[in-house]
């Protein structure tokens, strides 16, 4: 019987249960350090990371097929090393799923995104030769003042790549420190720096124009999007107010075209207020794991359960 190809997987009827926020950890990864760095904890157990550990908790979850990328990283440098670390985390992604064609694809992960020219060749090479499903993201590259959100212009040679190939972009906010490094150990930059990065990195996609300029790139946001359906009718006021030549109502038509997936941060308030921004088809289902161990679901987790992605 033939193989399914990744691509096809995603689109076939028996499966019906994806998670488009897995990670994938490589042997280079020292968890034990970003974590530190981070006031995070991995769970011990599923860590050195395998594809095993995933496939045991997909059974347990009833996923059936997950979407694998690689911890969004926001530091690197523009040079041989950076592009040649990416291209062995992705053929070490792309081996995995072709061993388990039926459980897994992948998103290409790229150089430091300053490299403009070594992440659109490995858009090309990941998506080509390694039939990657799409690329994954951070919110942005840089850290303090030299940070450079993903909207910004110099970037648009890589979203011209992905908006011509229509590709899917995983948005996965950066783990670095606003004022702290974090205000306590129960709050780590997973828990409140993430998401609200993912929000700014939304926000700034829609009032600099870019989520206009690139119609034909699917974007999924992390964790719902962070404090997208609080805050954005905050941004479509006040960024109209600054100068924004968008009207509020664009804005936040915009901020509507993006896929939010549900990742740690379902509860029945998120999901309530997500119905009522977007289309139920933009909302799709997550887990993050191996960072994490599995949570209880809540009826309305098991409603998103049921959904596949239609990106
Ligand atoms: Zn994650």
């Amino acid at each position: 019987m033939a193989r399914l190809t990744p691509f096809h997987a995603l689109f076939d009827e028996r499966i019906h249960r994806i998670d488009v926020h897995h990670h994938y950890f490589t042997p280079d990864l020292d968890k034990e350090k970003s974590n530190a760095a981070v006031g995070w904890k991995t769970p011990a157990a599923n860590v050195p990371w395998s594809s095993e550990i995933s496939l045991q908790a997909m059974h347990d979850m009833n996923v059936d097929f997950a979407i694998l990328s690689f911890p969004a990283l926001a530091s690197g440098s523009v040079d041989e090393l950076n592009r040649a670390t990416a291209r062995r985390r992705n053929e070490y992604a792309s081996e995995i799923c072709q061993k388990h064609a039926n459980k897994f694809a992948f998103l290409v992960t790229l150089p430091f995104l300053n490299d403009i020219e070594g992440a659109v060749h490995e858009i090309q090479y990941g998506m080509d030769s390694l039939t990657a499903y799409g690329v994954s993201i951070s919110s942005c590259y840089g850290e303090g003042p030299a940070a450079t959100y993903i909207g910004d212009e110099r970037y648009y040679p890589i979203w011209a790549e992905l908006d011509k190939r229509r590709a899917v972009v995983f948005l996965h906010g950066s783990q670095v420190p606003s004022s702290t490094p974090y205000p306590s150990p129960f709050l780590g930059l997973p828990i409140t720096e993430v998401p609200n990065e993912t929000f700014k990195a939304a926000a700034h996609l829609v009032v600099t124009g870019h989520r206009r300029r690139f119609p034909n790139v699917k974007i999924i946001l992390a964790h719902l999007g962070g404090n997208v359906p609080f805050l954005s009718a905050r941004v479509a006021l006040l960024s109209n107010y600054m100068g924004c030549t968008l009207t509020p109502d664009e804005i936040l038509d915009d901020f509507k075209t993006f896929y939010y997936e549900t990742a740690l941060s379902a509860s029945e308030l998120s999901l309530t207020a997500m119905e009522k921004f977007v289309q139920h088809d933009h909302i799709l289902f997550g887990t993050d794991f191996p960072g994490k161990r599995l949570f209880a679901t809540t009826q309305k987790d098991l409603t998103c359960l049921q959904r596949s992605p239609r990106v």
